[in-house]
């Protein structure tokens, strides 16, 4: 247990109905108890785990600051495990302000960020996998990522990676074993009974492994730049797909200056669509300035919606975005799917759109097929809508390959988790290979300890602090 009190604003900057002030540590009661004024001229600890209304009175000028509802919360049936005090006031950030400096000024030290949910991981409450989900849950973009967050967060994640930790120290124990106690007659355990036990640990780090990389989709989205020459319909295909989608997240903020992004719910994944200005070459600086930012937004993107003026033929500028995307690497095969991209970091894939289908038709379609073979095609119209369906339909199956999500379904998210499978994996495989060569076992042992401790990275039993700090410094104060 920490032996200082935090205190943190809880609820977001701003102004809302409500805000609240969370203390949290030995001496959040005696700190927070002062402060209170109850009805009746009560004093003492309210009751536990109760909201008590009551006043905050500022003790140096008796002067009330605010009127609350109060929880005084006894450990360890707590967020943190420690003694809580939460402040219900009125969500104004001076009031709120007010009453943390107050609570400062008792003796509180104010808190770090992710502190209070590091607390709870310290004391034991949550491990860190769960920790982490508290943020993926607080900043999930759809329902579908809400869902794997919760399911993070009920420990669904960490009891896979646990057995999968158990079924390897089975294995380093059996071998430890007759290398600690050759003279008690501790057998020495042969590689056929070993592998068949090494190989159920290796499958259930393959598992968890094989649903990563859709994980992560639903967790960070997919950039997804929609690139053509000027006029061919790029910003009336963005506001389109927009329009056509009931979900819609969130924009994002801050983007809209250049390229213009906006996100929505493509199946539970969400679509960061970019708008780019288009790659063109030649023209003003100033246009120079929005083709190099059209360039990055395509380089840094998981697909490319390329668009084509199904209304004409093919233009020389067509022909020369084509070109720079494939320099990029982006292309299409028959088994490009975005899964196989970014597995084996094969072509990045293109969807084709041919807009303007309410129009006459004077683009060459063979033409456009020998330039992106293999690559789907969808023929669009901003106007009527048509093959906006199909376009979404496209994207899903590239990105899903069949996969569909359900609300059961517990899923690797983090790339940091990600990672230390991928080292788990790594390192049992290398351990099946030193039996296979008949090594000494101290060999095989090694690899497997350190897949064990790969494992642990993720549930916080090896986390070294420096990762603690980075993981929970990019929490929010309070949470
Ligand atoms: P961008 O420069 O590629 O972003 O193209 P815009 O979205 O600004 O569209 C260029 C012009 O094409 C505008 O006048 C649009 O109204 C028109 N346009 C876009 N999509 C369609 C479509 O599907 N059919 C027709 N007929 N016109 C379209």
């Amino acid at each position: 247990m920490q032996n200082d009190t935090i205190a943190a604003i809880a609820t977001p900057p701003g102004s809302g109905g409500i805000g609240v002030i969370r203390v949290s540590g030995p001496e959040a009661f005696a700190l927070a108890q002062p402060l209170l004024r109850q009805p009746g001229g009560c004093t003492g600890i309210p009751p536990s785990h109760l909201l008590t209304y009551g006043q905050i009175v500022d003790p140096s000028t008796e002067e009330i600051v605010d009127e609350v509802l109060v929880a005084f919360m006894s450990a360890p049936r707590t967020y943190t495990r420690e003694d809580v005090v939460e402040i219900q006031g009125h969500g104004g950030p001076l009031v709120l302000q007010r009453i943390l400096r107050l609570v400062l000024a008792q003796g509180a030290r104010m808190a770090n960020p992710g502190e209070f949910t590091l607390r709870a991981f310290l004391n034991g409450r949550l491990d860190l996998a769960q920790a982490e989900a508290v943020m993926d849950l607080i900043d999930a973009q759809t329902e579908a990522g809400q869902r794997l967050a919760m399911q993070q967060l009920r420990g669904r994640v960490s009891t896979q990676v646990q057995e999968a930790r158990q079924s390897i120290l089975g294995v380093v124990a059996r071998i430890e074993a007759s290398i600690d106690f050759p003279e008690e007659d501790v057998p020495t355990p042969q590689p056929e009974e070993l592998r068949p036990l090494i190989t159920i640990a290796r499958r259930q780090v393959d598992a968890l492994l094989s649903g990563s990389e859709q994980g992560r989709l639903y967790r960070q989205g997919l950039r997804t730049t929609i690139i053509g020459r000027p006029n061919v319909g790029k910003s009336s295909l963005l506001n389109a797909l927009l329009r056509s989608e009931r979900a819609i997240v969130t924009p994002i903020a801050g983007t809209t200056r250049d390229t213009v992004e906006e996100v929505v719910n493509l199946r539970g994944i969400p679509l960061h669509l970019i708008d780019t200005a288009g790659i063109t070459p030649g023209g003003d600086p100033v246009e120079q300035m929005g083709v190099e930012r059209s360039r990055r937004a395509a380089e840094s993107a998981d697909v490319v919606l390329l668009v084509f003026d199904g209304a004409e033929p093919l233009s020389g500028q067509d022909r020369q975005v084509s070109e720079e995307l494939k320099a990029m690497g982006f292309g299409g095969s028959a088994d490009t799917t975005l899964q196989a991209s970014m597995v084996r970091g094969t072509l990045r894939p293109v969807v084709v759109v041919i807009n303007k289908a309410d129009r006459e038709r004077h683009v060459e379609i063979g033409e456009v097929h020998r330039m992106w073979p293999g690559a789907p095609f969808v023929v669009t119209s901003t106007l009527t809508g048509q093959g906006l369906p199909e376009l979404e339909e496209t994207v899903a199956n590239l990105v899903l390959a069949g996969k569909t999500l359900h609300s059961e379904s517990v899923l690797v998210t983090s790339a940091r988790h990600q990672e230390s499978l991928r080292h788990a994996a790594e390192h049992l495989r290398a351990s099946l290979v030193s039996l296979e060569r008949g090594l000494p076992l101290d060999f095989v042992s090694i690899d497997l300890r350190a897949a064990y401790d790969a494992l642990g990275e993720i549930t916080g039993e090896t986390a070294s602090d420096d990762l603690l700090d980075k993981i929970f410094s990019e929490f929010c104060i309070g949470k």
